[in-house]
């Protein structure tokens, strides 16, 4: 028997994270053996993380969701497919649009997503629909789409590596975004110098030419400070100043107080002056420099200050709108990107349509032809959150895809509490989540290797999923099971599609970043860069190169000034906790913790302390203890090390045995609604058992 010639070689992309790498699925008798290089795709190259080498693993896991389960008495039992259908149509039907939240999902396609909030807003009649992107990039959103008139990411994974100077701020990219790491490499070989400031020594700082070791949630102070000293000594961009933006002069006013001197901000953010110095020089005088951030700038009760004063940054030193340039926040999940331009957020439709707009109202009822459509203010995910848990019976329905709050939403007993004072909740999941526990019935979905469909990685490009297997059992896509439902509550009309493809064309009508895409154009290797406006663009990899996306077309500079977090230490809680992943592994862990290589390698989680911090608490590597914020406590193994920041501990946030959120803050930004994963006070104790 030649059983090479059995062999399918599916192409598709990563589930993981947002770079957006593709492969070929190894397929044989309906089941994923492994996963093979594709070269042609320009972002990887054929190349892989770990994430993505064994990204197969996890797909026949033995306790894939495979049957609809309806909760009975409190115990989940079995159900056919059209008796939880009718359970939940009936349910549906007995709210008020107001007492609903969705959540969609960064993991879902954009067919998914877009599905999700078009079922929200014309059939549940509420814009309560949200997802994880509120945990971890509205502030880029909230903030970019103010001051440049769009909240992506203005240049391309490959352009990166043109840059002479890259300044990495808050972001773990070796790690978190391994091979957007490896275009930074490819930059530094030709003579690019690296910048990196983190309160930890991550892999990323040990590849940096020039590290600035942070206290968390001083973010505003460094780039203030920076920017003082650029301006002090005359190295600002004046033409780009004067000719593509406006308030510089309230910019500067702000930064050039004394607050910002280098001595100030060398004191508040533990950085000494002549390193800041250089930093500065670095960046005003390498052009193009290119500046990269992540979670560790936007999620703080002040991530919207932070990104502006980025912003800012950028524009005072002319690097906008040119190759190797720009402001690049690197998103996390793999549809993050896709499931805010599919509109999954209360004040939006796709294309970031503002839903109080009445035009773009009229336009959704048209296109979608129905009469009526969702009207008013919806919730947030941490809205619903709060009035679920402070104000029973507000929310009365939960009905989420592919999301897991239970673990990753911050004080984790916060959510518990809003979770049980929902009246019913509807999950569909590939697996039975913490999350998915609490609910009364559980939709079985297929994974990314299941079905077809899209998303859009961090730098806007849309590409493509091709299934290569069946889903286990009964399970469907989620785009299936939402038509199916809209259908049993009469609106078949509006979710009657063929397949995927089809869903897309409608998403191409309703979304004029997208207009000019459709699958045959998508099928190409690498795909298309939004805006792609009609059917001959090219595509964009550059945003903002003549002017902004603005109304007058100019790039807004914001006088930013500098706070502190919503919780400082004290002599009770001594230590600042900061919360992040691992390479080996990827958000709650659902799928990672199922694959054999990532979990063998990484088994559970650790809070790293500075060893001079663990020598005052008598503290040994590799012990049991407590680690206690104002919200709760977990036991954990410490790793003590001199890469973390005296003063500082760090905790990855995948292991539900010792939940990093248990601790954290869910003080939010007051205007992207993001809470404050990255700084909160916390004491640890000894226990004194050691962990092998
Ligand atoms: Fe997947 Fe991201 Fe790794 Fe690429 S870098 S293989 S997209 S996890």
């Amino acid at each position: 028997m030649n059983l090479v010639s059995e062999l399918k070689f599916v192409p598709t992309t990563c589930p993981y994270c947002g770079t957006g790498c593709s492969f070929y699925l190894v397929v044989r008798d309906n089941k994923v053996l492994g996963i093979e290089p594709w070269h042609t795709p320009p972002i990887n190259e054929g190349k892989l993380c770990q994430k993505g080498r064994y990204a197969h693993q996890f797909i026949h896991s033995k306790d894939r969701l495979s049957n609809p389960l309806v909760k009975r008495n409190g115990v989940f039992e079995e159900a056919t497919w059209d008796e939880a259908y009718r359970l939940i149509a009936k349910r549906f039907g007995s709210f008020r649009p107001e007492e609903f939240g969705c959540l969609a999902s960064a993991k879902a396609s954009n067919e998914e997503n877009y599905l999700m909030q078009k079922f929200a807003r014309i059939v549940l009649k509420t814009n309560s629909v949200d997802h994880c992107a509120r945990l971890c990039h509205s502030s880029t959103v909230s903030a970019l789409s103010e001051v440049f008139g769009s909240g992506a990411m203005t240049n391309s994974i490959l352009d990166l590596q043109e840059s002479n100077c890259l300044f990495v701020i808050g972001s773990n990219t070796f790690e978190q975004h391994p091979l957007i790491g490896r275009r930074l490499m490819l930059a530094r070989k030709m003579g690019a110098k690296i910048i990196y400031a983190d309160p930890r020594r991550t892999p990323t700082a040990r590849q940096a030419d020039l590290y600035l070791s942070m206290y968390s949630g001083t973010d505003v102070a460094l780039l203030n400070g920076l920017m003082h000293h650029i301006i002090e000594n005359g190295w600002e961009d004046r033409e780009f100043i004067e000719s593509r933006t406006k308030g510089f002069d309230l910019l500067k006013k702000t930064v050039m107080n004394e607050r910002y001197s280098l001595k100030s901000v060398s004191r508040l953010t533990g950085i000494p002056e002549i390193d800041l110095a250089k930093a500065a020089e670095w960046i005003a005088k390498s052009k193009p420099c290119a500046l990269i951030y992540s979670m560790g700038i936007t999620q703080h009760t002040v991530g919207v200050d932070n990104v502006k004063s980025v912003a800012n940054l950028m524009m005072l030193t002319g690097n906008i709108g040119k190759r190797g340039s720009g402001v690049n926040p690197l998103r996390g999940q793999n549809n993050v990107q896709g499931a805010c331009d599919m509109g999954c957020l209360p004040d939006v439709y796709s294309g970031y349509q503002k839903v109080a707009d009445e035009d773009s109202r009229e336009k959704m009822k048209l296109l979608w032809g129905v009469e009526e459509i969702a009207i008013g203010k919806g919730y947030t995910v941490t809205e619903m959150m709060n009035v679920l848990a402070n104000e029973p019976g507000k929310i009365k329905c939960l009905y989420l895809m592919g999301e897991n709050p239970m673990l990753s939403d911050p004080d984790l007993n916060h959510v518990r509490a809003a979770l049980e004072n929902i009246e019913f909740m509807v999950s569909q999941e590939i697996f039975l989540s913490e999350t998915a526990e609490f609910a009364d019935v559980v939709l079985p979905a297929a994974c990314y290797a299941e079905k077809d469909g899209t998303h859009t990685n961090t730098e806007r490009r849309v590409q493509r999923w091709r299934k290569a297997v069946d889903p286990p059992g009964m399970a469907k896509p989620d785009w299936l099971i939402i038509c199916e439902m809209a259908r049993l509550m009469g609106y078949g009309k509006c979710f009657s599609y063929k397949d995927e493809s089809e869903i897309f064309d409608e998403i191409a009508r309703a979304t004029p970043s997208y207009h000019g895409m459709n699958y045959k154009r998508l099928e190409h290797p690498g795909a298309l860069q939004w805006p792609c406006p009609d059917e001959n663009h090219p595509g964009t990899q550059i945003l903002h190169e003549k002017r902004f996306a603005t109304k007058d077309g100019l790039g807004v500079f914001s006088a930013v000034e500098w706070q502190p977090p919503a919780e400082v230490t004290d002599p009770e809680y001594p230590l600042i906790l900061t919360t992040g992943r691992c390479i080996w592994h990827w958000h709650t862990g659902t799928m990672t913790r199922r694959s054999k290589n990532l979990d063998s390698e990484v088994k559970t989680g650790w809070v790293e302390i500075n060893s001079r911090d663990a020598r005052d608490l008598n503290i040994d590597d590799r012990e049991l203890v407590r680690v206690s914020s104002r919200r709760g406590s977990i036991e954990i193994p410490a790793m003590v090390t001199e890469e973390i920041k005296q003063g500082e501990v760090f905790i990855p946030f995948h292991f539900k045995e010792c939940p990093a959120n248990l601790l954290t803050n869910d003080a939010v930004d007051s205007i992207a609604k993001i809470p404050e994963y990255k700084a909160c006070a916390v004491r640890i104790e000894k226990i004194g058992v050691m962990r092998e």
